[in-house]
Formats: C-alpha cells, sequence, structure tokens
C-alpha cells in the first residue's frame, strides 16, 4: 500500500488576510515534510508531494504527485503536475481566483520497480457552473535514464514491434471474443503502427496497452490488454525484456485489463499435411533448452511433461515453452507410479506440479497428463479428469531411456514416424536429445508438421 497524504485545505481563503495565509502555507509545509520523513522509512522510498504553485491568492488546486528521489524522475513528474495547473488557469482565464473552480489531481502507482516506474494521474476539473471533467493520464518513466518513455522508447526494431503487436492483436480479437469481433475491424492489425496506441504501461511482467480496437473509435471504447514481456522479447530493447519486480506491492491497485494468451499456433497448422507430435518427458533439465532453440529454428513444436519438482529450477526454460508455442504436460510431481497411490497422494502429485508450472510461466494451465511408466487405473485417470487434464499416453516408444545410443534412437523415430502419431522421448539424457535434435531437421524436411498433443488431437 502506498500512503498518501490528505491533508484538504480548506476553502476559507477568501476571508483569511494575506500574512496568515503565508504563516498557514509555511505550518502546512513543515507538516507535511514531518509526516513524508516517516512515509519516506515505510514505503521504500516514494514520498508523495503536494504542489504549491504562489500565483493565486486564493489556492483553487489540490495537486499530489509521488516523489521517487531520482532526481530527473521527480523533476519530471512535478512538471507535468505544475502544467495541469498552468492549464487550469489559462482555461479559467480571469476568474483564477475564484475558489469555486477548483482542480484536483492524485495518482495511482501501477509499477514501481528497479528500471521503471508508472504512474497514474486522475485529475478532476470542477468548474463551478459545469458539470466536473474527469480524465486519466499514464507515465511511464525509466528510472535509469531518467526520462519520460513514449510507447516508440521501448522498442529496438519499431517495424518488426508493429508487425508483431498487429499479429498478437488481431489473433487476440479474432479467438478470444467468441467471433463479436467484427472482421472488418480485424483488418486494421494487418497495417498495424505504433500510433494506433494511445497510452501505455509497463508492469512487472506486462506491457499494458490502452488503444480503441474498433475504427471509427469513440473515448468509451478504450481497452487496456496486457502483453506479457516474455511474448515481446524480440522486439523489446534489452532492458524492458526482463521483468520487472515490483518493490512495494499495491495491493489497492487492481488494474483491469485483458491478458492476450499465447499466440494460438494451430492456426499455422494445415489440417490435410500430415504432422506428428513429439514428446519429451522426465523435464526440463540442462538439456531442454538446446532442444527448444533447435524446435524453434525449425518452427516446430512439441510437447513437454515436465516434472513438478523440477520445474522451479529451469524457469527460464519453461517461460520459454510456454512463449513459443509449445505444450506442457504434468507428469506428477516427483515421478512415482501412481497406481499405489492413495487418492489424497494422487492429488498432491497433480496440484502441486499444477501450481510449480503456473507459478514458472506466469499462469500456463496443463490439459494434459501423462502417469509416469504409464501406469493407470480409475482413481487416477478420475482425478486426472476433474482437473481438466487428459490422460495422455504414446503411440510410439523408442525405448530412448534403455538405448543411449543416439544413432539407435534417431533411427527409431524416423522408421516409426507417419501422420498422428505420438512419440515418446525424454529430454534428460543426451543420447535422446542428440537423436530428436537430428529427427526434428529431417522430419521437417519430409514435410511432416510437428505439433503439440493438443493440436494433434484437435485435427485428428
Ligand atoms: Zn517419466
Amino acid at each position: 500500500m502506498y500512503k498518501t497524504i490528505k491533508q484538504r485545505v480548506s476553502a476559507t481563503w477568501a476571508s483569511v488576510s494575506l500574512s496568515a495565509l503565508v504563516v498557514g502555507l509555511l505550518l502546512i509545509i513543515v507538516c507535511i515534510i514531518t509526516i513524508l520523513n516517516i512515509v519516506d522509512e515505510n514505503t521504500q522510498a516514494v514520498t508523495s508531494s503536494r504542489l504549491t504553485v504562489n500565483d493565486t491568492v486564493v489556492k483553487n488546486y489540490d495537486i499530489a504527485y509521488p516523489a521517487f528521489h531520482v532526481e530527473k524522475v521527480d523533476q519530471i513528474l512535478r512538471n507535468y503536475a505544475t502544467r495541469q495547473v498552468e492549464e487550469f488557469w489559462h482555461e479559467l482565464g480571469d476568474k483564477k481566483n475564484d475558489p469555486r473552480h477548483f482542480l484536483t489531481l492524485k495518482y495511482t502507482i501501477l509499477h514501481y520497480g528497479a528500471t521503471t516506474v508508472s504512474v497514474i494521474f486522475h485529475e478532476q476539473k470542477q468548474f463551478y457552473d459545469k458539470p466536473p471533467i474527469a480524465s486519466q493520464q499514464r507515465l511511464t518513466l525509466d528510472l535509469k535514464e531518467q526520462k519520460r518513455l513514449a510507447f516508440n522508447d521501448i522498442f529496438k526494431d519499431k517495424p518488426a514491434a508493429a508487425a508483431l503487436l498487429g499479429r498478437l492483436l488481431h489473433d487476440y480479437f479474432a479467438n478470444e471474443t467468441n467471433g463479436q469481433f467484427p472482421s472488418a475491424d480485424l483488418q486494421q492489425y494487418q497495417h498495424f503502427t505504433l500510433d494506433l496506441i494511445k497510452d501505455f504501461n509497463l508492469t512487472q511482467d506486462a506491457v499494458v496497452l490502452y488503444f480503441n480496437p474498433h475504427e471509427p473509435s469513440s473515448p468509451q471504447d478504450t481497452q487496456a490488454i496486457a502483453i506479457k514481456r516474455d511474448l515481446l522479447r524480440d522486439i523489446l530493447r534489452p532492458s524492458y525484456v526482463a521483468a520487472d519486480p515490483d518493490k512495494v506491492k499495491n495491493e489497492a491497485v487492481q488494474p483491469a485489463y485483458s491478458i492476450v494468451k499465447l499466440p494460438r499456433r494451430s492456426a499455422t497448422v494445415d489440417p490435410s499435411g500430415k504432422m506428428l507430435a513429439l514428446t519429451f518427458d522426465d523435464g526440463p533439465g540442462s538439456l531442454t533448452s538446446r532442444l527448444l532453440d533447435v524446435l524453434k529454428q525449425y518452427d516446430a513444436r512439441a510437447t513437454f511433461f515436465v516434472i513438478g519438482r523440477q520445474v522451479s529450477g529451469y524457469a527460464g526454460e519453461m517461460k520459454r515453452m510456454a512463449a513459443e508455442g509449445h505444450e506442457i504436460g504434468n507428469h506428477t510431481w516427483d515421478h512415482p507410479n501412481l497406481t499405489l497411490l492413495s487418492a489424497s497422494e494422487i492429488q498432491r502429485q497433480f496440484d502441486l506440479t499444477q501450481q510449480a508450472v503456473q507459478q514458472a510461466t506466469g499462469g500456463y494451465t496443463p490439459v494434459l497428463m501423462r502417469p509416469p511408466m504409464g501406469m493407470v487405473n480409475d482413481t487416477v485417470a478420475t482425478l486426472s479428469a476433474a482437473r481438466g487434464m487428459a490422460v495422455t499416453l504414446w503411440s510410439v516408444d523408442p525405448k530412448d531411456w534403455l538405448n543411449r545410443n543416439a544413432n539407435f534412437v534417431y533411427n527409431q523415430i524416423m522408421s516409426s514416424a507417419a501422420d498422428n502419431r505420438i512419440i515418446l522421448l525424454h529430454d534428460i539424457h543426451p543420447t535422446s536429445v542428440d537423436a530428436a535434435i537430428r529427427a526434428i531437421a529431417d522430419l521437417r524436411g519430409q514435410g511432416y508438421q510437428l505439433v503439440t498433443v493438443s493440436e494433434l488431437n484437435h485435427y485428428r
């Protein structure tokens, strides 16, 4: 929680003499400074400042802005606040000493990390003879470069950024809105330009875009769409790719945005072509990232049935699996024979693994479960189904765990490859990974689409 200081200045200024006003202001300032020092210790250096501009007899504004104790950043925020007052006065013209007109500026901090901060200013203008006018402005600032960021500034390759964002948003609106999104509006995402984004924020692990998805747009159309930084790793400047953990968790701010899911890669599957699913069990491990590199190189997807207790040690690999379109399945917490366990022990094996995957990937939830050694009974099947996970076995077993010989395993894969096959491999043996890497290149060369198990189930 951020503490903001409530110290509403009472509106009896007109009757107070100027000298009393000055003394009063000084007292308030001393008071605020005292409180700020206490707040400072409790909130890891974010302090709330109040603006005083001495151009009017009547103080017709109540302006709060945060200070992060980074000189130029604080100056930008202060200048922003000052400019709002000056614009308000400009609109008031010769009525700026009339206390019935009032400007209020409050803020919330959406994100406060080591690299960037995102502040939302909430402004309300009250003209005494009109309804109040409320508006919001979002500022994202780089604490190291000490500057306010424009949307363009966060990308290293702007044409690539426009192309990727256009594709992500197109797929998002096409898939997530149950066909409600007008197809004419979808077309604009094929020629997407960065200036369509009116506003943005960086949060701990996402870029939040504010824009109007329809054309022509109205202000009421504005939507907030969050895209995980991982999905944008190829287009973001390096300093914005990594997650930027919140220094202070602000539970009060619940940003209302939709999260763009992983692009639905199945759109690229040709249902009439031949396809098979490579599956890798018992990882993640130290060989997994090499495998991911090769899968990416050949535009191939695979399904990883992971052992829950290994997941936290390979969080980077887990994130890549999710971001690069692979499927992640549940292969239990520590690989027991599930048919020898009680119901509660089986549940624990499933649930701990689901949680580990969700935590490592930022929310990916497996829908497949492969029982260790293929050992399954009615209790296992029922408890798996209750968690939305389909029990998934295989159609080809090259016995790579027994035959630690890359040539042997490669030959097994290639000789058994056929449309609609699910091939069992283990990405913890160097021989298996070597064999898989050769097979991926050659299967692609033979025209196989390498798809996930869920994609295979969908098309076959
Ligand atoms: Zn296994």
